[in-house]
């Protein structure tokens, strides 16, 4: 079947994932928060355990089977995860602990040893914290300025207001390609291409995208794209930070220890080669060779299948929501991705996300760890319906029938 016609076989799907077959409350679990964290398929879970009873050892070291065996797997997932951003080498993949600190690293390394006072930083105003907090403590220690580039109503990224905050001082650029909070997707490849006119170095924040469409760093164009492999059905405690080979070269190492040195003497370190440069101590070895195992899974169902099934989701959510009265979609981009936020005028968010879960439905709500979002739009909170493979359109009539429910509470 070609990527155009291929659909998502959804029954099949949700037998993957044991959590479905759970009754929280005494209900038939309604899962949509898996902008949060998404739930596993026993694809993972499987290799994780199988790792662990059979493959076991630690990496880089043994010179026996079992850890030649475990060093294999872990180098695996790295060629596998190549190949899903289709990075130019496998020596582009860095693992991290998650996003957060796949950004930190960039900040830390690159930007200590690059930015001067008076150099700027560009951001967004639909940044996810991560993509905040460490640009501004990069400021505090080099003397380097943030910039924020503003949104409009819809939760679009105002193209005239970025480019006019390009200059020859913006050294980096920083924007996410999917929000966590509205689903706005940002037009990366423009943006990078923008930056790059200004001699900018660009990173993305590829946390919400890449487990609902294909990214190709290649084409993208950007400097460093990073993500989180527990939002993309693996395991918590494993990111990804992909850089270009000759920036990873160019900058110093992130922390200091065991697996990243080449030579130790008491007089002078040497590094080891990247990616092992920035890798400083045992990683999570049996999460990395999960994060493979969820790439493979989400490859085998297609991430274009994925993206077109999501879509429907998103098209029937908005639709009928957006008829529920009293209720206000927030982020109405039309680029978007399957999170649908909003806000009720008869009932808080936080009174909205108790009830539901009475009904076992999970949703989230609050600031999403973006409050510069909640303030443009003027709300403490949002409660945030988000969809993934598992998801179906009885999951949508689920949630607005207890909305419907919360109405007829409140009012
Ligand atoms: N960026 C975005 C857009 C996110 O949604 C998140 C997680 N909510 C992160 C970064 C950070 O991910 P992690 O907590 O796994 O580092």
């Amino acid at each position: 079947m070609s990527a155009a016609t291929a659909r998502l076989d959804v029954e099949r799907v949700r037998k993957d994932f044991p959590v479905l077959a759970t009754k929280p409350n005494g209900k038939d679990l309604v899962f949509l928060d898996s902008a949060a964290s998404a739930q596993k398929p026993n694809a993972v879970i499987d290799a994780i355990a199988e790792h662990q009873r059979t493959s076991y050892a630690n990496i880089h070291r043994g010179v026996y089977q079992l850890s030649r065996r475990s060093t294999e797997a872990f180098e695996g997932a790295r060629v596998k995860t190549a190949h899903f951003l289709s990075a130019a080498d496998p020596r582009e993949i860095v693992f991290t602990r998650n996003a957060t600190e796949a950004i930190n690293l960039v900040a830390q390394t690159w930007g200590r040893s690059q930015l001067a006072p008076g150099d700027e930083i560009l951001i967004t105003e639909m940044e996810h914290h991560a993509n905040i907090v460490p640009w501004q403590m990069l400021c505090e220690a080099t003397g380097a300025v943030l910039r924020v580039a503003p949104i409009d109503d819809e939760g679009v990224l105002r193209s005239d207001a970025f480019e006019e905050l390009l200059s020859s001082r913006t050294r980096l650029v920083a924007f996410t390609h999917v929000s966590n909070a509205l689903g706005t997707i940002n037009p990366a490849r423009e943006l990078t291409e923008q930056a790059h006119a200004h001699g900018a170095v660009v990173l993305v924040d590829g946390a919400q995208a890449v487990p609902h469409m294909a990214v190709d760093v290649c084409e993208i164009g950007c400097d460093f794209y990073v993500f989180t492999g527990h939002k993309l059905f693996g395991p918590s405690g494993v990111g990804v930070l992909y850089g270009k080979l000759a920036h990873l070269e160019a900058m110093p190492p992130y922390q200091g220890g065991g697996d990243m040195i080449e030579t130790v003497t008491f007089e002078k370190t040497t590094y080891a080669p990247v990616p092992h440069k920035f890798e400083a101590g045992t990683p999570d070895i049996s999460g990395v060779i999960g994060l493979g195992a969820a790439i493979d899974y989400v490859t085998a169902l297609g991430l274009d299948a994925i993206a077109k099934h999501e879509r429907e989701l998103l098209e029937y959510a908005t639709k009928r929501l957006a008829a529920v009265p009293g209720l206000k979609i927030i982020g109405t981009a039309t680029h978007k991705a399957a999170v649908v936020s909003f806000v009720l005028d008869f009932a808080h968010p936080h009174d909205i996300g108790t009830i539901l879960d009475q009904q076992g439905i999970a949703l989230r709500t609050g600031h999403h760890c973006a409050q510069p979002i909640m303030e443009h739009f003027k709300v403490p909170a949002t409660a945030r319906a988000s969809f993934s493979i598992y998801n179906t359109f009885e999951d949508v009539d689920r949630l607005v029938e207890a909305i419907e429910g919360v109405r007829e509470l409140f009012t």
